[in-house]
C-alpha cells in the first residue's frame, strides 16, 4: 500500500508534476504514488471523489488541481488557507479525516522563482500581471505581498480583470500598493516585470500586450514552459526585455504542495535542472 496522490484537470496528459513529485519523493525518501486524473469537464467532482475513496493501491492522501477546475476545486473543500480563500482557486487539496483542505501554491511558486531563480527583488517594482484566469487569481495576492510600487492586472474581458482587483483591495491597502485594472491595450506605461498569466502561448497567439510595456532590462516572464514558451520568449527578447518561463513556478509551487501533503521541503535546483533536459528531450 503507498500513499496516493494525483494531478486532476482536463487535459492532465502533458502533465510534468508526476515527474517532480517522483524527483521530490527519491530525494526525500517519501513512499509516495503520484499520477495523473483526467476528469470530464462536468464531472470533476465525481472523479474526484471516487478518487479520494482510496483504492487496493493505497489511501488517496490528496491532490493538485489544473485547468479548468481551480475554482470549483476551492468549493468542495471544507476549510482552506487564507491565500486560496482570496484566490477564490485552489491548485492543492489534502484529504484530511476532518474534510478536504485547499490551498494555493501557485503565488507562492512564482514569487519565489522571480526572487530567488530570476535574482529579481519585487519590492518597489512596477508590476504587470497579464490576465483575470485561474492563474493569475492564484498569484495576484502573493505579488502584492511582495510590495510592488505598482500593479496593473490587465485583460481581455475588462470586467473580470475588474472583479479580480476588487477583491485584492484590503491586500492592495495593506502594502501599500497601487493596483488598479485595464484593459489590453490600456495597459499604461513601461514595467519592469509583465507575467502572462494568460492562455495564449498555448494557444499559440502573440504575446496579448504591446511591446512598450517593456522596460529596458524588464523581466517578462510566461507562465507557459516548453516549446510554447519559446514565441513570447523571442517577442521579449526582441524587445530589450529578459524572458523567462513557467517552469521554475511550476516547480516551486509543487515544493510547496509537497510541503503541505508530506511536512518536508525538498530541494528544487536539482529537480528543475533535471526538467529542463527532459523537455529540451536530452536524458533526465
Ligand atoms: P484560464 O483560467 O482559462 O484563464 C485564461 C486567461 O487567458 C484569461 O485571462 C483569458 O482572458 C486569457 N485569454 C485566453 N485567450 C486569450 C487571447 N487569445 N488573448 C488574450 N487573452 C486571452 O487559464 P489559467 O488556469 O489562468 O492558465 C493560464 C496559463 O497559465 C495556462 O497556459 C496555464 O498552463 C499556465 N499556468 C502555468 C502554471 C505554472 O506553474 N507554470 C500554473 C498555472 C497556470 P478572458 O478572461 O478575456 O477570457
Amino acid at each position: 500500500m503507498t500513499d496516493q496522490y494525483v494531478v486532476a484537470g482536463h487535459p492532465v496528459e502533458h502533465s510534468q508534476s508526476p515527474f517532480i513529485h517522483a524527483e521530490f519523493a527519491r530525494q526525500t525518501g517519501q513512499s509516495l504514488h503520484y499520477g495523473r486524473l483526467l476528469c470530464p469537464i462536468d464531472g470533476f467532482e465525481t472523479t474526484l471523489r471516487e478518487f479520494a475513496r482510496g483504492s487496493s493501491a493505497g489511501p488517496a492522501l490528496g491532490c493538485n488541481v489544473t485547468t479548468p477546475f481551480k475554482f470549483e476545486a476551492l468549493h468542495l473543500c471544507s476549510s482552506s488557507s487564507a491565500r486560496a480563500a482570496l484566490a477564490g482557486a485552489a491548485n492543492t487539496l489534502r484529504f484530511d479525516a476532518s474534510g478536504w483542505y485547499a490551498d494555493n501554491t501557485d503565488g507562492a511558486g512564482l514569487i519565489c522563482d522571480i526572487e530567488k531563480g530570476a535574482g529579481v527583488a519585487l519590492a518597489g517594482r512596477r508590476i504587470l500581471l497579464v490576465g483575470a484566469g485561474g492563474a493569475a487569481a492564484g498569484v495576484l495576492g502573493p505579488l502584492l505581498a511582495s510590495r510592488p510600487a505598482l500593479l496593473v492586472v490587465a485583460n481581455r474581458s475588462l470586467a473580470k480583470a475588474q472583479a479580480l482587483v476588487e477583491r485584492h483591495r484590503g491586500a492592495a491597502k495593506a502594502g501599500p500598493v497601487l493596483l488598479r485594472a485595464a484593459g489590453l491595450g490600456d495597459c499604461g506605461g513601461a514595467f519592469d516585470v509583465i507575467v502572462n498569466a494568460t492562455a495564449t502561448s498555448l494557444q499559440g497567439t502573440a504575446a496579448p500586450v504591446d511591446p512598450a510595456v517593456l522596460a529596458p532590462g524588464a523581466l517578462a516572464l510566461d507562465l507557459m514552459y516548453g516549446p510554447l514558451a519559446a514565441p513570447f520568449l523571442a517577442w521579449a527578447r526582441d524587445h530589450g526585455a529578459v524572458g523567462r518561463d513557467g517552469l521554475g513556478m511550476l516547480v516551486e509551487q509543487a515544493a510547496a504542495a509537497f510541503h503541505l501533503w508530506r511536512g518536508v521541503r525538498p530541494e528544487t535546483a536539482s529537480v528543475l535542472a533535471k526538467l529542463r533536459r527532459r523537455l529540451a528531450g536530452g536524458a533526465a
